[in-house]
């Protein structure tokens, strides 16, 4: 398992973008006594990060009452700040799949990172000595079909797949049914990132996931919303519309590394009280990590690390 420090570690990296959007700022800010310039431009930086107006003005107000209570050294300040960051990213929560067969649906517009997702998490999830199958159900797009079977290959993980255009519940269907036949433990599902109408996308996930309840009404169930980490506010968007088709359980924040708005995940977590599962941070089949919020802050935050 990695360490909290290694996780730590290649948060940083993953975060350097968002990081130095905010970090240099911030150095400036927690240099001064806490006054009103001091929370205006905490302030600032948080949003500047994309962490949404709304959570900005609540972290710097929790902040500003713990001053008021006697809270001033710029160390405790810092400590203080990083509690109420860990407080907004809510707790770490892992994939539910126990008892085997579990299924996990993995949703998203295209573009997002849904397919590398896919080939990270069957990845990760074989290392974990599971046995895993793909479910090749967005049939909207042949290169989809594609992608997929190439992340699988890498990954070592067999597809269920049909042609272009056909129906991707069947092609779950198939999926459920091979996963008896070969005593899988877990069925990842790609499914469209869009169709003629969004509607008709809407539609299709619910059917998606009636089909799945119906095969498997007891097994654990996840469904992951991959959104891109550069959408920033507009991911809240994303999940909202999602979230009414099918009930999600996670969000994939994916392409970490190459954002300055990583502050987003603060939005998230309180916004939608749907936890992040996992972050991406870059095209390479190891770079998903299990989000940790201790971690997280650490990365984001290096010079307001814990107290030692
Ligand atoms: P899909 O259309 O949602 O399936 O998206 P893809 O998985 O094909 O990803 C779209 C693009 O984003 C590809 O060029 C990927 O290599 C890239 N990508 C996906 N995840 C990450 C990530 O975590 N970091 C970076 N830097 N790029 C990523």
């Amino acid at each position: 398992m990695e360490t909290r420090r290694g996780l730590a570690e290649r948060f940083r990296e993953g975060l350097n973008k968002t990081r130095r959007a905010i970090a240099a700022h911030l150095e400036d800010v927690f240099a001064r006594p806490p006054d009103d310039e001091f929370f205006d431009r905490l302030e600032e930086a948080l949003i500047a990060a994309d962490a949404g107006v709304e959570v900005a003005a609540d972290v710097v107000a929790q902040l500003r009452r713990r001053a008021m209570m006697g809270v001033w050294r710029p160390e405790d300040l810092r400590r203080s700040f990083r509690e109420i960051i860990v407080d907004h990213l809510g707790a770490a929560e892992p994939l539910r799949l126990d008892p085997p067969p579990a299924v996990v649906l993995v949703l998203g517009v295209n573009g997002s990172g849904k397919t590398t997702t896919i080939g990270k998490l069957a990845h990760r999830l074989t290392h974990e000595r599971r046995r895993v199958l793909i479910a090749a159900a967005d049939t909207f797009r042949a290169a989809a079909i594609e992608q997929v079977q190439v992340w699988a290959d890498r990954a070592g993980v067999p597809v269920v797949r049909h042609r272009e255009g056909a129906d991707p519940a069947a092609v779950v269907y198939d999926a459920l049914q091979a996963l008896g036949a070969r005593r899988a433990d877990v069925l990842i599902v790609d499914t469209a990132g869009r169709l003629h109408t969004k509607v008709n996308l809407m539609e299709e996930l619910r059917k998606i996931r009636r089909v799945v309840e119906r095969h498997l009404p007891a097994a654990p169930v996840e469904s992951l919303l991959v959104l891109d980490a550069n959408t920033g506010q507009n991911g809240l968007q994303q999940a909202r519309q999602f979230q009414q088709a099918v009930p999600l359980t996670g969000i994939v924040v994916a392409k970490l590394d190459s954002s300055a708005k990583g502050g987003v995940l603060l939005a998230i977590g309180r916004s939608m009280r749907i936890s992040v599962k996992f972050v991406g941070t870059g095209e390479g089949v190891d770079d998903l990590h299990p989000f940790d919020p201790e971690a997280f802050a650490d990365a984001l935050f290096p010079a307001l690390g814990p107290a030692a």
